[in-house]
C-alpha cells in the first residue's frame, strides 16, 4: 500500500502559479498569432512533463498537413509521448489557448493528462465545459485538473479577429 501511495505521489502534475500560467499563456498566444498568419486557425499548444519542463509543442495544422488530425494539442500531445516514451500523462500538464474540442479533450482523457489549462472557453466546440464536458462523462474513467480563464480576453480576441479577417478576405 505504501510503494501504491509513493507512486501515486509522484504521478502528480505540476503546480503552477498565476504568474507561470500567463507566461505559457503569452507564449501560445505569439506563436498562435503567427500560425494563423499561415491560414491556420490560431491555436498552440505545450505539454509540460512533472517539473513543468516543455516535452511537446504543436499549433494547429490541419490545412498545412491536410491532416484532420492536426489539431495542437493533439500534435503536442504525439510529440511529448516520444519524448517521453509513455502514452500516460497523469503527471503532466497540456496547456492550449482554447478549450479543446471533443475530439482533443477525448484524446487527453485517454492520454491520463495530469492536467489541462486553457485560456478562452468554446461555447460551439468546447469538449471541457463550454458544450460539454467530457472529463466529467461517465465514459471518463480518469479525473484531470481543469483550469481555465488564463489570459480569456486576449485568447478570445486572437480567434475572433482571426475569423473577422478571414471573413474579410474572403468578401474581397
Ligand atoms: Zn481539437
Amino acid at each position: 500500500m505504501i510503494i501504491l501511495q509513493t507512486s501515486k505521489k509522484l504521478l502528480k502534475p505540476i503546480f503552477l502559479s498565476q504568474r507561470t500560467k500567463i507566461e505559457w499563456m503569452t507564449r501560445l498566444l505569439s506563436k498562435a498569432k503567427l500560425v494563423g498568419e499561415e491560414g491556420e486557425v490560431p491555436i498552440a499548444a505545450v505539454v509540460l512533463d512533472s517539473k513543468g519542463r516543455c516535452i511537446g509543442y504543436g499549433s494547429n495544422r490541419r490545412e498545412t498537413m491536410k491532416d484532420p488530425l492536426g489539431h495542437a494539442e493533439l500534435v503536442a500531445l504525439r510529440q511529448a509521448s516520444w519524448i517521453k516514451n509513455d502514452w500516460r500523462f497523469n503527471d503532466c500538464t497540456l496547456i492550449v489557448n482554447l478549450e479543446p474540442c471533443p475530439m482533443c479533450a477525448g484524446a487527453l482523457i485517454q492520454a491520463r493528462m495530469g492536467q489541462v489549462i486553457f485560456g478562452a472557453d468554446d461555447q460551439k466546440r468546447g469538449a471541457l465545459g463550454g458544450t460539454i464536458n467530457l472529463s466529467e462523462h461517465k465514459s471518463a474513467h480518469h479525473n484531470m485538473l481543469i483550469s481555465k480563464g488564463i489570459m480569456e480576453q486576449e485568447s478570445r480576441k486572437i480567434i475572433l479577429d482571426w475569423f473577422k479577417d478571414k471573413r474579410n478576405i474572403s468578401r474581397k
